[in-house]
């Protein structure tokens, strides 16, 4: 059995191989050399587009690349890593924020009862309101933030899907 271009660019051999392309009579016309810089020449001399020659084992153009796919690989991984942690602090601050405003909307609950109570008994409304108030300010402060990072978040997600395609 003869050997053929894609086991030879795999291996990253130099010799020959048959032509799977088949435009021309003989089979073995195709020389697969080396590269110190990693790349893989792959030529038929039957007169075969190297792309036809590629295709016809099975693969593609860019694995004739490999240092070039190793660094572009690495560099997406290093991508998906960032965007990866960037997601989980955003996540662990929504939860933050979330427990927070489960926290004022408790608090809402109970200024409110006592300012009721205060008006009640005509005591302390001022500052029965000024607690309430407060207690919705801390709420809308909450839900601003929420504002800023729901779009952040969504922009994250943006690289991310760059980072993979
Ligand atoms: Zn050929």
């Amino acid at each position: 059995m003869s050997t053929t271009v894609a086991k030879l660019v795999l291996e990253r051999l130099n010799g020959r191989a048959d032509c799977q392309a088949r435009k021309h009579s003989s089979r073995l016309q195709v020389s697969v050399r080396h590269f110190p810089d990693g790349t893989v020449g792959v030529k038929c001399f039957g007169g075969c587009d190297t792309r036809d020659v590629i295709a016809a084992e099975g693969l593609t153009y860019t694995q004739l690349f490999p240092a070039r796919n190793r660094a572009e690989r690495q560099r997406h991984t290093q991508i998906r890593r960032e965007v990866d942690a960037r997601e989980n602090a955003h996540e662990t601050r929504l939860t933050t924020i979330y427990t927070l405003l489960r926290r004022a909307d408790a608090l809402i609950r109970d200024r409110g009862q006592a300012l009721q109570f205060a008006e009640q008994h005509g005591l302390m409304t001022d500052a029965a309101w000024d607690g309430l108030i407060r207690a919705f300010r801390l709420k809308q402060a909450l839900e601003d933030e929420l504002a800023l990072l729901n779009p952040r978040l969504a922009e994250i997600h943006e690289i991310g899907r760059e980072a993979q395609g």
